[in-house]
């Protein structure tokens, strides 16, 4: 596949003018962040139907699917960031302790600079605009690094960026030759989205210049079933978190662990959702996405040899179609249930008992998502207490990601760090100490020569809680008791 590419020596060039941009402090302003979020999202409406065409050129995105889960995500984004940006930037006051008085102890979030944010080709507009959006809203200047796989959408977003025209926002395209001279830039924080293969390469490449980095990844997140879950409700949310952009989203639930009386119950449910959702042949369904690439179809293709077929199956190289897919029967150390799946094919795999279940995925990664269906509380808190992932649904998928009070990202093998809504916003500030003390003043307790008299006021003045450490003291005391 062709796609555009940025001269190699035009790149450190364009990261240069982001760095310059931030140091006149143009960024730095609120009305400024402000005025750059208002026009990015009246530039991603005047693009809508742009993008909306080059995410079905790229690899058939139905267009509501794309509209909800790319523009209408970021500007939806960009409305709570709006609403919530006087506050999250505010100086933040907090008490000094007594041995330090009289003294005023601040935060102040400040920007970090130049944020490079590098993207992949899945959710090709929200994931490299969703945390543009944060890192603006944090005053910084952002270098943009779209796809090349979804060539299009690439293109459509150098577009819209040049329509901007911000020199705050600036992009760079291309595949792993430009990827690499960008990242041999100085940057001062980059977040970036896709394997954990290619996060490591970023982590090392930033590693040369000490700079943090944001890493959302993937992995195998799965979706656990009670015999107490309401089943047709499972089955229909789990059938379009995993069919969703055919299967092509980081926390689509990869496999299902279901206990076994309820197995073929919900095996059954999650066909008729299909069947409701897409039709008899999902092929001529308008809702329906195809493989990005041909790679990514054989890998797939190869992966349906696990288990047995009990709905789906069908697929058409040509046009890179796989069937909403769903594999029972298959055994733990099948291919399929090695890797990330990132397509439309459904493992359901049974277990004797929610412990089980929950073994089975501590044997492996902490996966990115985790979704837990019961129509008990106990058993759902007992499966989200006895694992880890980057977020949680219970009776749910997905809907995690859309709510921007809650921080987006991975742990351990899933990624590191978080952003959406205030937690993007910290991700890319700095939370800088600001100690401040009048000169009227100056006990001299603190400076030598030590004498014993000022060693017992220091002790003591260390003892001495300010009035919101006693507060707290005397809920924790109340709490233990
Ligand atoms: P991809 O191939 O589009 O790569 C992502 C980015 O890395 C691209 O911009 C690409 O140009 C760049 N890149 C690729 N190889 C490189 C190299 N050798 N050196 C430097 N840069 C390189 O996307 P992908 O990796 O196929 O994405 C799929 C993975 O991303 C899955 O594991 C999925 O779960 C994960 N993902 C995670 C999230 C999340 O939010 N946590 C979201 C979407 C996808």
């Amino acid at each position: 596949m062709t796609f555009t590419a940025t001269p190699l020596d035009q790149i450190a060039p364009t990261v240069a003018r982001a760095r310059e941009v931030f140091t006149t402090g143009a960024t730095g302003p609120i009305a400024a962040r402000v005025s750059t979020l208002r026009r990015l999202a009246q530039e991603l409406r005047a693009h809508e139907a742009r993008l909306l065409d080059a995410l079905a050129a790229d690899f058939g995105k139905p267009r509501h699917e794309a509209w909800f889960t790319e523009i209408g995500f970021c500007t939806a984004e960009i409305d709570h960031t709006l609403a919530h940006l006087p506050r999250w930037a505010k100086v933040q006051r907090v008490p000094t302790p007594a041995a330090y008085q009289p003294a005023a102890s601040t935060i102040v979030a400040e920007p970090l600079g130049v944020v490079g944010v590098i993207a992949p080709w899945n959710y090709p507009v929200q994931l490299l605009v969703a945390p543009a959006i944060a890192a603006i809203a944090a005053g910084n200047t952002v270098v943009l690094k779209p796809s090349e796989l979804a060539a299009r959408t690439a293109d459509a977003l150098a577009a819209l960026v040049a329509d901007l025209a911000d020199p705050a926002v600036q992009i760079v395209q291309g595949g792993v030759a430009e990827t690499t001279e960008l990242l041999a830039q100085r940057f001062d924080h980059i977040i970036y989205t896709g394997s954990g293969k290619v996060g490591r390469i970023v982590m090392r490449a930033a590693a040369e210049h000490l700079t943090p980095v944001t890493l959302e990844l993937g992995g195998k997140s799965p979706a656990i079933v009670s015999r107490h879950a309401n089943i047709d409700v499972a089955g229909r949310r789990i059938a379009w978190g995993k069919f969703v952009n055919a299967g092509q989203t980081c926390i689509a639930p990869d496999y299902v662990l279901v206990e076994r009386p309820v197995h073929d119950e919900l095996v059954a449910a999650i066909g008729r959702h299909v069947d409701a959702f897409y039709g008899p042949d999902p092929q001529r369904s308008p809702d329906y996405a195809r493989i990005v690439d041909e790679s990514h179809f054989h890998r797939l293709e190869q992966l349906m040899h696990s288990g047995t077929v009990a709905h789906g199956g069908r697929t058409d190289a040509d046009l890179r179609y796989i069937e909403p897919t769903v594999l029972t029967g298959v055994g733990r150390e099948e291919p399929v249930m090695a890797e990330e799946i990132f397509g439309p094919i459904l493992p359901v795999l049974a277990v004797d008992s929610l412990a089980e279940a929950i073994d089975v995925v501590n044997a492996g990664d902490r996966p990115l998502a985790l979704y837990t269906f019961s129509e008990d509380a106990a058993e759902n808190a007992a499966v989200v207490a006895g694992t880890s992932s980057g977020g949680v649904c219970v009776n749910a998928t997905l809907l995690h990601v859309a709510n921007p009070n809650l921080p987006f990202g991975g742990v351990g093998p899933s990624g590191m760090g978080a952003y959406h809504g205030r937690s993007g916003f910290d991700s890319f500030s700095h939370r800088r100490a600001v100690h401040t003390r009048t000169t009227k003043v100056d006990p001299l307790v603190l400076y030598p020569p030590y004498t014993p008299i000022k060693q017992r006021l220091v002790r003591a003045g260390l003892r001495l809680p300010d009035p919101r450490d006693l507060m707290a003291r005397l809920r924790a005391s109340v709490r233990r008791r």
